[in-house]
This record gives C-alpha cells, structure tokens and sequence, in this order.
C-alpha cells in the first residue's frame, strides 16, 4: 500500500486547500479585477466536470481536504451544483465553499444547499447603487441583495461578504456595511485591494489597509475584540464588536502578508496549477489530463508545484513582478 505523503513545500508549509476556478467568465466587469472590454477563453480551453474532478481525486490523495470554488463567477457556469454533488463524493474532501458576486444567487441558492455546498461568500463593496454601478460597471445592487437574502432563507448558516475598500471609491461604505452586517447577522472581511486588477492602475495609496478599517469601525460602533484563531491557516484576522453585535475578519494581505502559514494551492479554469495569487509561473495540468498521462504524473506535477513555492509575494520588494494574469483568470 502506498504510503501518505502531505503536500509540505521547502519552507514545511503543509497544503490542505485548494481553490478551483471554473470559469474566466462574469456578469459583472469590477475594475480592480477585469478590464472593461474583455475577451474570455475559448470554452474549449476550460476544464470539464469530468476533469476537474479528476484533479480533485488525485490531490485529494495528498491532503487537500479543502475546496473553495471561484473564477470569473462560478455561478455563471451551467450545473455547478452538479460539480458540488460530485465533489463532496470525493474521499478526503471534508469542506466545500463558494464565493460568488451573489448576481445569480437568488435563483441557485436553494440547488447549491441541495447539492451539499456548505460555505457560501458574497462579495459586496457597497450598498449604494451608483457606487455598485462604478465599481462593477454594471447594475445589479437589487439582486445582489436579493441573493443574500435568499441565501439565508435556504438555510446557508455560514454566509459572510467579502468587501474591498479602495481610496477614492469606497471608502464611504465601510460603516454602512458594518451596519448591514451587524443588523443582519452576518460576518463580514474586508479584503485589500491588491495589484491583480487587469488594467494596471493598481497604486498603493488606494489601499486602504486593515488597520485603517478596524479604527473607522471602532469610531463608528464600539471597540472590535481579536477572537481567537484556531486554524492558523486562515488569511483573516478576526474581530468581535464588543457589545456582542457582529464579527468582522480582516485579510491584509498588502500591509500584512501571510505567507509564512498559507497553505493554498490553485487550479485555473483552464487548468494550470498556481502556488501563489502572485506566482507568474504555472504548471500544466490540463495537458496531462487531456494526454496519456496518468494519476501518478499528475501527482508529481501538483507536487513540483508546491516544491517552487516562493517564502512570499514580495509586493513590497523593489523587484515585485506582477503576474501577466488578472484577479479574474487566476480565480480568487
Ligand atoms: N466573482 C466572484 C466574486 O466576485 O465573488 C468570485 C471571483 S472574485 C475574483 C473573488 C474575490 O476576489 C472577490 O471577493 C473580489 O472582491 C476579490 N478581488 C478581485 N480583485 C481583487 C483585487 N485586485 N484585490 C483584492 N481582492 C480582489
Ligand atoms: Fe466578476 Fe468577481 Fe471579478 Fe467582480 S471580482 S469582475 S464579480 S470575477
């Protein structure tokens, strides 16, 4: 019998999650994410069901027990609770979550419970609708709210949002989104903007880091408590409002990198492997899967993946180099 060996890379960081994106594809155009005028892949290009669940299979063998589905809008591609369905069948995977700009969600909300998914994230900068229209360009406030809500009425209990506040453009809506968050008891993260827009006019004074969003928080509620962290793992640090309303999670990963414990690998809709958000090199996956090539070979692949792991990013070191691809080709 073969013996177990976990996916550990040379600096001893052990990799149990893994991020699928399963299409480039979006209804919405946010621009620190996709470029206005956008040309998609070729849907020939994309992984199928059948193969991404093959992927699974196999890094399931080497200890991803995580999965987080992404893209572009995951809920764009047809069936995916299908996808789900098959995926929690996989022997090994304990965890399945979803983020999703919500656009779609009132109409999917009820198939994707169904199916078995069990952790759904919502992003939302704002819940001002010129604001949604500029950042995303695009209209769609109404039914992202409408997706939330449905969300909850099927009985998704662990429902977060995912916001980004940017100088310039959001920073108005941090305290109406604590707000909503805390009137209707959701967890909400911000997120920092990070230089993955496909435009390339990511600058570092649009960042608006952790820190600054825990003080304005503070100003305008009351004080946020750390909550303990069991899983190191995590990106997010997180917080309890002190009169017991609400929880807010931070991930900054600009000011504050992580990297030390990240334990994330990536698969693209097309299927090339990533070890970082940031790594501007891939490892061909789909070739092995549409070849001769066997488990074993893919095996090896995911693990030389994790074997050229760098310590870190680097967005702060002089010779950061920018991946060519964009938020929306890499999957968030
Ligand atoms: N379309 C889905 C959505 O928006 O939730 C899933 C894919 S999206 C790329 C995943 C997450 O990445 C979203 O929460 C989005 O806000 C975040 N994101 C996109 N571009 C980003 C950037 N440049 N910096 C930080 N987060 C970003
Ligand atoms: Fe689409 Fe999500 Fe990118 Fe916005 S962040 S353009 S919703 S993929």
């Amino acid at each position: 019998m073969a013996i177990f060996s976990p996916l550990v890379d040379r600096l001893e960081r052990v990799h149990t999650s893994l991020r699928l994106s399963v299409t480039d594809r979006c209804n919405i155009r946010c621009f620190y994410c996709m470029p206005e005028s956008v040309q998609f892949m070729p849907r020939d290009e994309i992984l199928s069901y059948e193969e991404i669940l093959r992927f699974v299979r196999v890094a399931a063998r080497l200890g991803i027990n995580k999965l987080r589905i992404t893209g572009g809008e995951p809920l764009v591609r047809s069936d995916l609770p299908d996808l789900i369905g098959m995926l929690r069948e996989v022997p090994g995977i304990e965890d399945i979550a979803l983020t999703t700009n919500g656009m779609l969600l009132s109409e999917s909300a009820q198939a994707l419970k169904d199916a078995g998914l069990q952790r759904l994230n919502i992003s939302l900068d704002t819940l001002d609708a010129d604001t949604f229209r500029k950042i995303s360009r695009r209209d769609g406030l109404e039914r992202v709210l409408e997706g939330i809500s449905t969300a909850q009425k099927v009985g998704f209990e662990k429902l977060r949002l995912n916001a980004l506040a940017i100088r310039g453009v959001s920073e108005g809506d941090i305290v109406p989104l604590g707000n909503f968050a805390r009137q209707q008891d959701l967890e909400l993260r911000f997120i920092e903007f990070m230089p993955l827009d496909a435009e390339d006019n990511w600058e570092m004074n649009q960042v608006i880091s952790g820190s600054d969003i825990r003080e304005i928080l503070e100003r305008a509620f009351c004080r946020l408590v750390p909550l303990d962290s069991r899983d190191r793992s995590q990106p997010a640090v997180d917080y309890g409002f002190e009169d017991g309303r609400g929880r807010i999670g931070f991930i900054n990963s600009v000011t504050e990198p992580f990297c030390s414990t990240c334990n994330r690998l990536r698969l693209t809709a097309e299927g090339q492997i990533r070890n970082c958000l940031f790594s501007t090199v891939e490892w061909d996956a789909r070739t092995l899967l549409r070849s001769e090539g066997n488990d074993q070979d893919l095996e090896k692949l995911i693990r030389d993946c994790v074997q050229s792991k760098k310590p870190g990013h680097g967005i702060d070191s002089d010779d950061f180099q920018k991946p060519a691809r964009a938020m929306y080709q890499i999957g968030g």
